[in-house]
């Protein structure tokens, strides 16, 4: 059995989430300790549960100490294989960190699987659900990982009502991914959503944004105003290279205006693109469990090294048999990821 202590590195849902879909599909029991110790409400949330939850049922696994609040969990992997996961978060609770959990849990599934969830699509602290389709899906095709999702409704903070449907193939072999040089740009592509919000405040990111992204290109907004049980509206963003794509993404909260709001996700895509990095940080942590169980090393870079990231290689290193390497090369870091066989 593996003794996780959760609160090193970043210390929060990640571990948990990377964890428990780890054990299920190597087969290795873990026991998780110190769950989010260092974060202001100690243990186990809410979205935290139902993605532990998710894991163990469609495994078949067993689960010991899954409730609001806990600080531990014993995880015991099972067996079966369930290809139909239907989840409510109940709250604003991330979908996209759910999805995290169930599609690397699913990595063993001989079947297609169906995931219906419901919770928030667009929250802080989080891959909105468009950057999956905007930048993490096209990426994980490359690798071989066929997955794609409809957002059937939009829902944020505080009352969610969002509701995704994703499919994921069986994954068989995976491809290494290796992006050394971008290639040349084809353009910036954005998705701007909207709900029970005033149109002056799509008038407003879209405008300052597009005034900030200044370049020889095209950009692409595409405008999605819904209806919903919730209120909110936000930007993501992505640059598509010939050989990647990077990604930024902002959301409309109280104190921040809209204008603002447009300028600072076109000045963070322009500071990845700006920094030679072949990958932006949030993809990169969200990608590298599969390049852990690619059939031969991957390599790219970051503009830095987030806390998510190294917290992500430490888990992946207890439970793989897989080896990284950074180092730095000027202002990026080159990240190489070589599986065990290698
Ligand atoms: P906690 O509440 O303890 O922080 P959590 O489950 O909400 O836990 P983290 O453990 O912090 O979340 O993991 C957050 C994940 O979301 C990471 O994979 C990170 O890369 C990603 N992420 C965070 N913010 C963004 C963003 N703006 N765009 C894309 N991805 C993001």
């Amino acid at each position: 059995m593996l003794e996780i202590d959760s609160s090193k590195g970043e210390g929060g849902g990640q571990v948990v989430r990377s964890s428990v879909a780890l054990s299920a599909i190597t087969g290795i029991e873990a026991r998780l300790t110190r769950i989010r110790e260092n974060r202001p409400t100690n243990g186990l949330s809410k979205q935290h549960c139902i993605a532990v939850k998710a894991v163990a049922d469609m495994t078949g696994s067993e689960v010991i100490g899954n409730h609001a609040g806990s600080r531990e969990l014993l995880f015991r992997p099972g067996n079966i294989k369930r290809s139909d996961v239907t989840l409510d978060i109940g709250t604003a609770g991330s979908i996209s960190l759910v999805l995290q959990a169930v599609m690397l849990a699913s990595r063993n599934h001989t079947e297609k699987i169906k995931i219906d969830v419901r919770g928030g699509t667009n929250v802080m602290w989080a891959p909105p659900i468009d950057s999956y389709q905007q930048i993490l899906f096209p990426l994980m095709e490359r690798m071989g990982i066929h997955a794609e999702l409809q957002i059937a409704d939009r829902g944020f903070y505080p009352d969610g009502g969002g509701r995704v449907i994703a499919e994921l193939a069986p994954i068989g072999d995976i491809s290494p991914l290796v992006i050394q040089d971008l290639g040349k740009l084809k353009g910036i592509e954005g998705v701007f959503y909207i709900q029970h919000l005033k149109d002056s405040i799509k008038d407003d990111m879209i405008e300052s944004c597009k005034d900030m992204l200044d370049l020889d290109c095209s950009v692409d907004i595409e405008v999605q105003r819904t209806v919903g049980s919730s209120k909110g509206a936000g930007l993501s963003l992505v640059a598509v290279y010939e050989n990647g794509r990077l990604g930024s993404n902002v959301l409309t909260t109280k104190g921040h205006p809209a204008k603002q709001a447009g300028e600072d996700v076109a000045k963070d895509l322009l500071r990845e693109m700006g920094s030679g990095a072949t990958m932006d940080v949030y993809t990169a942590d969200q990608l590298l469990p599969y390049m852990a169980m690619a059939t031969g090393p991957s390599e790219f870079t970051v503009s830095r090294i987030s806390r998510h990231l190294l917290s992500q290689m430490d888990t992946l290193e207890t439970f793989l048999d897989v080896r990284f390497g950074v180092e730095r090369r000027g202002q990026v870091y080159n990240l190489s990821v070589t599986p065990g066989d290698e």
